[in-house]
């Protein structure tokens, strides 16, 4: 309990390339991942990309199409919800109106006794504490918050003490500052149970908030499986760093590979020993460190180390490593890593501002505290660029 679980940690449930089709469409489409027990594994993506469908699958409420759901080692074709050791909470799974919170999370049990050796009214008393809502057995759903029921349809779920607990948006029915309270609660419920939980959501805020592992999703298809970390500093798909926090994405041809040293601009800034490649988009150039920088997560192989003249790169910058100037300088215009861009908008979000920019045909996305306008000058370090991909000859790295 409370430690995360570890890539040794034995696999708690396995889909190995699921496929689920209606009619023409597979909503689900050669899907393999692999769940650790004890891990909090969260699938995000946009509206359709086929999130539910995958939870109802590992569920068994969907047969696949082709392929196979294991928990553990055990195929479980054909084995139905209530013989998978399952608690599943759905988005609009509502609480019984006509019974008590007590009520309610005591028909969790209609299928299995309580786990260990107490009374059902004992499990409803320790799932309700658990929820932290102790004392709510005598009441009535309709006089709790949206967050509280939705704690009490967790508390339903876990009641039999499944081995695993699917979670379907759970929070989507509740304004923000309850969505941001619940899932930290849901987070902590998951962890003193040590319970493998398969969380969907489509925002990557909260996907990034909660969970020990992530599995990007984009048309039926499963793009990158990460830490949250991994996922957002090191997409491995421009959909990716698309979806997962506002990257800026550009690709180009490398014009040329310096060592750092060599490099003649000596105002961008990379760590000694960095490779330099400089890039062409469109009528300016990226200038992108080669090195091999454990920044925050040790690093890992994203293909840059072999980069070569003439091959094409995408990258991106995220939002934070654009810096600003206003009042542009002409003349660093045309130098590597230095656009002019016109702020079309800025949302103001409290703790920073997100700055929508154009250049060209181009748009770009940043933060800042300061407000901005107009005309500005936008720069970026060689070191803040990560390469999502190497394409030669076709093939992507
Ligand atoms: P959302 O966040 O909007 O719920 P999702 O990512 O969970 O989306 P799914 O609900 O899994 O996506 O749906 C994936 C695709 O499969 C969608 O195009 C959907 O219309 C289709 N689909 C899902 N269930 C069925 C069904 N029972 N019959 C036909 N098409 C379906």
């Amino acid at each position: 309990p409370d430690a995360e679980p570890s890539a040794d940690s034995p696999i708690a449930l396995e889909l190995a390339d699921v496929t689920r089709r209606y009619g023409d469409t597979a909503a689900v489409d050669g899907v393999s991942i692999r769940v650790r027990q004890g891990e909090f594994f969260t699938l995000v993506g946009p509206s359709g990309c086929g999130k539910t469908t995958t939870l109802r699958l590992i569920g068994g409420f969907e047969a696949p199409s082709s392929g196979t759901v294991r928990f553990g080692d055990r195929d479980v074709a054909g084995v139905p919800p209530e013989d998978r050791d399952v608690g599943v909470v759905f988005q609009n799974y509502a609480l019984f109106p006509h019974m008590t919170v007590g009520e309610n999370v005591a028909y969790g049990l209609r299928f299995a006794d309580p786990p260990g050796d107490v009374s059902r009214e004992e499990r409803v008393t320790e799932l309700l504490d658990l929820v932290d809502l102790p004392g709510m057995t005598d009441r009535d759903p309709d006089e709790l918050s949206g967050g509280q029921r939705q704690r009490v349809a967790i508390a339903r779920a876990l009641a039999p003490g499944p081995e695993v607990l699917l979670l379907d948006e759970p929070m989507s029915a509740l304004d923000a500052k309850l969505r941001e309270r619940l899932r930290m609660q849901v987070r902590s419920i998951q962890r003193e149970l040590d319970i493998t939980t398969v969380y969907v959501t489509h925002d990557q805020e909260e996907a990034l908030a909660v969970s020990d592992r992530v599995a990007v999703m984009n048309a039926g298809q499963v793009e990158q499986v990460d830490t949250p970390r991994r996922v957002y500093r090191r997409p491995t798909t421009r959909f990716v760093a698309e979806f997962v926090g506002d990257n800026n994405v550009f690709s180009g041809t490398v014009r040329d590979v310096t060592p750092e040293a060599d490099a003649v601009d000596r105002s961008v800034e990379a760590s000694a020993g960095d490779r330099l490649a400089t890039l062409a988009v469109d009528d300016t150039s990226i200038r992108v460190a080669l090195g091999d920088r454990s920044v925050d997560d040790g690093g890992g192989s994203d293909g840059r180390r072999s980069v070569r003249v003439g091959d094409r790169l995408t990258v991106c910058v995220r939002p934070e490593d654009l810096r600003f100037l206003e009042d542009p300088d002409s003349s660093r215009e045309g130098a590597a890593n230095a656009l002019r861009a016109t702020v079309e908008s800025a949302e103001f979000l409290g703790e920073t501002t997100r700055v929508h920019l154009r250049r060209n045909d181009r748009s770009l996305v940043g933060r800042t505290r300061d407000p901005l306008s107009g005309v500005v000058s936008v720069r970026f370090d060689p070191t803040a660029v990560h390469v999502i991909g190497v394409d030669r000859d076709g093939t992507v790295d």
